[in-house]
């Protein structure tokens, strides 16, 4: 399987539009999440040789401005394209996406939405004091799983926990996206990083809401399995380190 990133807060090429939020291209045909800026998405896309008729779904981890901020500029350019949310979405998304001409898929548990790729379902985080709805999106690989996050509002730990759940005696070859560990403690962050490793993660990739501060020990802790995600790179599921 083939992830791009199309955007996030690093990169390697200053051509490159960098912002806050996640945008990542799987298999040329799904597209999980938009970034904050869909102008900026695009300009990626362009730059990155994304094909935007091969785009088959877009699907929105949760509905958060750094999330969901190119979707309607990426639904004026693809106008039907499906979009998978959550139930607890909110009225306005909804309404956004009918708008912008994309076609609303909500569901509660998990489903296969392409051939071995799979939303997580709702799991219910919380952020300043409310509950947010966030989904995962899960790729199936022979008996290895890739397991995707935007913010990983319900902590990064029980989103694992979950989709070990739905998929029983699954490798996880990589863990990536956001894991929200910013405003974690450094104690708490080296144990939630020692908790993956325990639960037989083999590769992971913390970017966006992940923070400085976590990428540095979850380097220290994986090592070569530490993988740098940045705008602009191409990551073959096959060619992780062993
Ligand atoms: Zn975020
Ligand atoms: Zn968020």
């Amino acid at each position: 399987m083939n992830i791009k990133i199309l955007f996030d807060n690093y990169s390697g090429n200053e051509r490159l539009r960098i912002g806050w939020g996640v945008s990542f291209l799987i298999d040329e045909t799904i597209l999980f999440d938009t970034g904050e800026n869909g102008d900026w998405l695009l300009h990626n896309m362009d730059l990155l040789n994304v094909d935007i008729s091969k785009l088959a779904a877009v699907v929105i981890s949760h509905d958060h401005w750094d999330h969901t901020g190119g979707l309607a500029t990426l639904l004026a350019n693809k106008n039907g394209l499906l979009v998978y949310g959550c139930e607890g979405f909110s009225p306005e998304f909804c309404a956004m996406v009918q708008h912008a001409g994309g076609k609303l898929m909500e569901y509660r548990h998990s489903i296969e939405i392409a051939p071995h790729i799979y939303v997580s379902g709702e799991i219910t985080g919380e952020y300043k004091q409310a509950p947010i709805s966030e989904q995962a999106l899960i790729v199936e690989e022979n008996n290895d799983i890739t397991i995707i996050t935007g913010c990983a509002h319900a902590g990064i730990c029980r989103v694992v926990g979950r989709i070990q759940e739905e998929f029983p005696g699954r490798e996880i070859r990589l863990l990536m996206g956001g894991f929200h560990l910013m405003t974690e403690q450094i104690a708490d962050i080296h144990k939630i990083a020692h908790d993956l490793r325990l639960l037989g993660i083999q590769n992971v990739g913390p970017t966006h809401c992940s923070g400085e501060a976590a990428i540095d020990i979850f380097k220290t802790i994986f090592g070569k399995h530490c993988i740098a995600i940045q705008t602009g790179l191409m990551l073959d599921t096959h060619r992780l380190p062993a």
